[in-house]
């Protein structure tokens, strides 16, 4: 099928080169023409773990460009994956889809194209769009028949394994309000579907994986999906988080607590594992759009924005537990490990590490930091944040009076602990992420906090 994609972030570039992948014609329209431009050389703006094989696999079926005019004309489906980035009271702000929108409709016309909304977009949004769409292609085709239906597909990628997400799914939701939409979807997800593609070498199916579960809802279902998914999966995190201040005080375990109730099936070991929270680009804004949308219905939403505080709590939790250790944080120098949200993603939307960072100097601490991936993005999107980036984490040892592990990195786990002992000033690890060994640690001299710290 001939597919445009519009706006080539994180969800549209995994998206397009997925479905080139998989015998589509893609073609990914950006605004950003430094963006264009480095995807036509061949090169990934991201760092997305097997992207860049995956792209390379795709000849002339995925293609770049800056120009709608390239991308939508004749497109059987046009998805549109701009950002939705959060406003000033939590409603997402929707000038990207509004513009995208416009100029996907001056642009419809001789064939039926099926327009699906892929970035997260409050409840409703569908509709919205419809009318974006028939507004521009009137003023732009006066007294013709319109020729295309909205769709939501809402997007459960995750950062770090997002081509694994798209092919592998767990489910493919579709929403729309006519049985055309509907079809069109489905024939371009079959191969998903019904797992008929044969697997990259570098990415093997998984074991066991049959059918994957198509769940065809009407519009408003599908955009309501996402959002009640992204924010079940923010408080499962909270929750433990909760249960690890009380672990903390009781001295229980909180490692072997997650373990204890994960085990039970209705409850799962995914999403329990204690530490600083989430952060990055959707958990915290599509909550906070959840309870804005519950609110212009006159509906408050208590556990989702107790997730929301729990999840602030900890950043607070962390300084706090220096500050109890070293008395006095004015004048010392605090080294953060890992700046990125999570591990195998160079994202840095609503990283815990920069919260805990402004927070760190804002009492007067000097801030280091290492991160293995993103420490060029970081000093440009956040020039203004003082902290010194360092080479390697050895470097952020050295003179440090307490190191922060604030991103799991697998290559943060076997550090040469005992070389940092001697370079440090104080020897004082607060794992944030409680995946360090602790025993070894405290073995070496170490002074080992965690937020939830309990247990023998
Ligand atoms: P992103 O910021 O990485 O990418 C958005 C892209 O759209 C940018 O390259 C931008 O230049 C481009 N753009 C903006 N306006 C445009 C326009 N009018 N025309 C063409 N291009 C335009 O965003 P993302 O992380 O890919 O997220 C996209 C959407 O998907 C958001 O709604 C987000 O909530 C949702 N989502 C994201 C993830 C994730 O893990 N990143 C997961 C699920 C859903």
């Amino acid at each position: 099928m001939n597919v445009a994609i519009i706006g080539t972030g994180y969800v549209g570039l995994t998206t397009g080169t997925c479905l080139a992948y998989l015998g589509h014609d893609v073609v990914c329209v950006d605004s950003d023409p430094a963006k264009v431009a480095r995807l036509r050389a061949g090169e990934t703006p991201i760092y997305e773990p097997h992207l860049a094989e995956l792209m390379a696999k795709c000849g002339d079926r995925l293609r770049f460009s800056g120009s709608y005019d390239e991308a939508v004309p004749g497109a059987q489906v046009v998805f549109i994956a701009v950002g939705t980035p959060p406003g000033p009271n939590g409603a997402p702000d929707l000038r990207y889809l509004s513009a995208a929108a416009a100029s996907i409709g001056e642009r419809l016309g001789d064939s039926f194209s099926v327009v699906v909304n892929k970035s997260t977009v409050p409840i409703g949004s569908g509709h919205w769009v419809d009318s974006l769409l028939q507004e521009s292609f009137d003023k732009h085709h006066p007294g013709k028949a319109r020729l295309f239906a909205v769709a939501s597909n809402p997007e459960f990628l995750r950062e770090g394994s997002a081509i694994s997400d798209t092919l592998y799914p767990d489910r493919v939701v579709v929403g729309a309000n006519d049985s055309r939409s509907l079809e069109q979807l489905y024939t371009l997800y079959r191969p998903i579907l019904e797992q008929t593609f044969r697997a990259p070498a570098f990415l093997p199916r998984p074991e066991g994986l049959g059918a994957v579960p198509l769940v065809a809802t009407d519009l408003a279902s599908a955009e309501l999906i996402k959002y009640a998914a992204n924010a079940f999966l923010a408080l499962k995190i909270s929750y433990i988080n909760e249960i690890g201040c009380l672990a903390d005080r009781v001295g229980a375990d909180i490692a072997q607590v997650a373990k204890g109730i994960g085990l039970d099936q209705r409850i799962g070991m995914r999403f329990l594992q204690a530490g600083l929270g989430w952060g990055g680009s959707c958990f915290g804004k599509d909550t906070a759009a959840l309870v804005a949308t519950a609110s212009e219905y006159g509906l408050r939403m208590p556990i989702v924005s107790a997730a929301r505080d729990v999840n602030a709590r900890q950043r607070d939790l962390a300084v706090e537990k220096l500050l109890g250790e070293l008395k006095i944080l004015k004048g010392r120098t605090i080294g953060l490990l890992g700046l990125t949200f999570k591990p195998n993603t160079d994202d840095l939307r609503e990283a815990p590490a920069i919260d805990i960072a402004s927070k760190l100097i804002e009492r007067g601490c000097k801030v280091k930091a290492h991160d293995p991936v993103a420490m060029t993005r970081f000093a440009a999107e956040h020039p203004g944040l003082e902290l010194s980036l360092c080479e390697s984490a050895e470097q952020v040892a050295h003179g440090a009076d307490a190191l922060v592990l604030v991103t799991e990195w697998p290559q943060y786990r076997n550090l040469d602990w005992a070389g940092f002992k001697r370079i440090m000033r104080t020897p004082i690890v607060l794992d944030g992420r409680n995946v360090l060994d602790r025993k070894r640690l405290v073995t070496l001299g170490f002074r080992y906090l965690a937020l939830s710290q309990g247990g023998a």
